[in-house]
């Protein structure tokens, strides 16, 4: 196992608990955007409940020349949404302090499911601003990946992220590892929650690369972008939850990901497949889809009824 009292040049402190919808008849609002400061130069933000069930999560990395943006939520709309102003507000206080012109930003994603690109729109029009797209070619042409085995770099200025393939939720997935903070993030490949495999020997492959990278790289969390388990074992909340009151952690160790890695092994059928911290959710027939669609159907008729 990797060093754990390895001192990261940027410890990260998290929040007790994240922002995660409100009741029905709660008279609470919940900001569009929860953001956290985990470090001097590095954030989350979560995207609330109440504009979308996915709520996922997002990171803004500081480096000395430019920063980067991992997704853009699940919500196009600036007025409902403005990711965009908040983004720009939170570079415009660190540059405050670090000052450094032109500074870059480069919006990329953990991979290209619609609720980790939606907002992409608000940064077209943004001045030193660069997209990454959203196929296979282009995520590895841009980070300089070799290949489906191959490793690229992303150079933030004194700061170089890992970057490397792991498809299986979805072709051009990829997880990003900062050495400066010791931080894995894995996308929706693996998350306290349902991981859903759309192409199953190569999430084996990609659980088996990286258990073998959290064995050989030091590693203060392992981060995804969702979180779907309750705080009582082998227990996820509906598809489609606005609301989740007692939600599992989300940052996970990489004993997490030794579990996902044997627990992709023994998830070789197509259907649904509950371990303690998360369900793998193999295929997407009718019979693995209608049981998770009708308890969240009937989780929703609850949230109204109960308020
Ligand atoms: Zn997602």
């Amino acid at each position: 196992m990797a060093n754990q009292s390895i001192p990261f040049s940027e410890p990260l402190t998290f929040p007790d608990h994240w922002n995660a919808g409100v009741a029905r008849r709660s008279t609470v609002q919940e900001p569009p955007i929860q953001v956290h400061r985990l470090g001097p130069n590095t954030i989350m933000l979560r995207q609330s409940k109440t504009l979308s069930y996915e709520a996922p999560f997002l990171y803004l990395l500081f480096g000395r020349e430019r920063a980067v943006l991992w997704d853009t939520g699940a919500t196009a709309d600036p007025s409902a949404f403005p990711l965009r102003t908040t983004i720009d507000a939170l570079i415009r206080e660190w540059l405050a302090e670090h000052p450094c012109d032109p500074y870059e930003l480069i919006v990329a994603h953990t991979h290209a499911h619609g609720d980790h690109i939606a907002a992409d729109g608000q940064f077209t029009d943004r001045p030193q601003t660069t997209i990454v797209g959203h196929g296979v070619d282009a995520v590895q042409a841009f980070f300089h990946i070799d290949g489906p085995a191959g490793t690229g770099v992303l150079d933030l200025g004194d700061r170089v992220l890992d970057i490397f393939p792991i498809p299986g939720h979805q072709a051009a997935s990829v997880a990003v590892y900062d050495p400066w903070s010791g931080m894995l993030l894995t996308g929706d490949t693996v998350y306290p929650g349902r991981l859903y495999v759309s192409d199953y020997p190569a999430f084996v492959t990609s659980l088996t690369r990286l258990r073998d990278f959290v064995h050989e790289h030091p590693i203060s969390a392992v981060l995804g972008c969702h979180v779907e388990m309750t705080t009582r074992p082998g227990r996820e909340y509906p598809l489609g939850a606005t609301y989740q009151p007692h939600e599992a952690s989300l940052v996970w160790s990489p004993a997490h990901i030794d579990r996902v890695w044997q627990a992709s092994h023994t998830a070789r059928t197509p259907g649904i497949h509950r371990h303690r911290d998360f369900t793998i959710v193999h295929g997407q027939s009718t019979r693995v889809i209608v049981p998770l669609m009708v308890r969240g159907i009937l989780w929703k008729v609850g949230y109204r009824l109960r308020g």
